[in-house]
């Protein structure tokens, strides 16, 4: 049986961070809308031009385009066992649209770990991040910096701010959450998918906070 996990929270929650880790410990794919579409961006493609606009200005890419990038990488060999979604979905339309593609292969959204934070934190967190330009790896200048400034203690890389880690941008990333990507929280609240993980923690205990949330699910404790 597949397991198809969403890691679902606003931005700066720490999602990237754990997705990362759980996709390991679970040994499941990482399907990460953003990192998709920074790929294509690097690579150039239409694609990756056409979403630089809206992530440029915090905005969300239109649901079709983002529906159909996200269905292609789900439809991929090591995403049969089932994956860590984290950043997809962003609204209701395509939660509805995962539904419907999970639902077709005789699957199911598994469980939407919530990672709950409050706005402040989330200000705070998104200033300082520093995103590794070769393996994706994230830092943060206050609460977990790189032994060497703007090297990546993974793989050497350089490190980067995003360019939608600008404060404006990410003010604006803030309020297209609450309007367009909270209404989510109901929805898998109704379906009974989602457990909320304080993640004003530390990214430690946010991690075993996690693995306890799955374990349970496993033995059939949030069905
Ligand atoms: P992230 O790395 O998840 O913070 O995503 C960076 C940016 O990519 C977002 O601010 C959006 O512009 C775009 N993006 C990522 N995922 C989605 C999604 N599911 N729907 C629409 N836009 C998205």
């Amino acid at each position: 049986m597949a397991q198809n996990v969403i890691i679902f929270g606003p931005p700066g929650a720490g999602k990237g961070t754990q997705a990362v880790f759980l996709a390991e410990e679970l040994k499941l794919a990482h399907v990460a809308s953003g990192d998709l579409f920074r790929e294509a961006l690097s690579k150039q493609t239409k694609l990756g031009q056409l979403a630089k606009s809206f992530m440029d200005r915090g905005e969300l890419v239109p649901d079709d385009v983002t529906i159909a990038m996200v269905m292609e990488r789900l439809a991929k060999p090591d995403c049969a066992g089932g994956a860590i979604l984290d950043g997809f979905p962003r609204t209701i339309d395509q939660a509805v649209a995962l539904e419907k593609a999970l639902s077709e292969k005789g699957y199911g959204i598994t469980q939407v770990p919530y990672i709950k934070v409050s706005e402040e934190t989330l200000l705070a967190r998104l200033a300082g991040r520093w995103t590794c330009r070769n393996c994706g790896a994230i830092f943060h200048q206050l609460f977990g910096p790189p032994n060497e400034a703007g090297v990546c203690d993974e793989c050497g890389g350089e490190l980067f701010q995003r360019a939608d880690d600008t404060p404006e941008t990410q003010k604006h990333r803030i309020e297209v959450y609450f309007e367009q990507t909270s209404p989510l929280i109901e929805f898998f609240r109704d379906r009974n998918l989602l457990v909320e993980i304080d993640g004003e923690q530390s990214i430690e205990d946010v991690r075993l906070a996690l693995l306890d949330a799955i374990a349970e699910m496993k033995s059939g404790g949030i069905s």
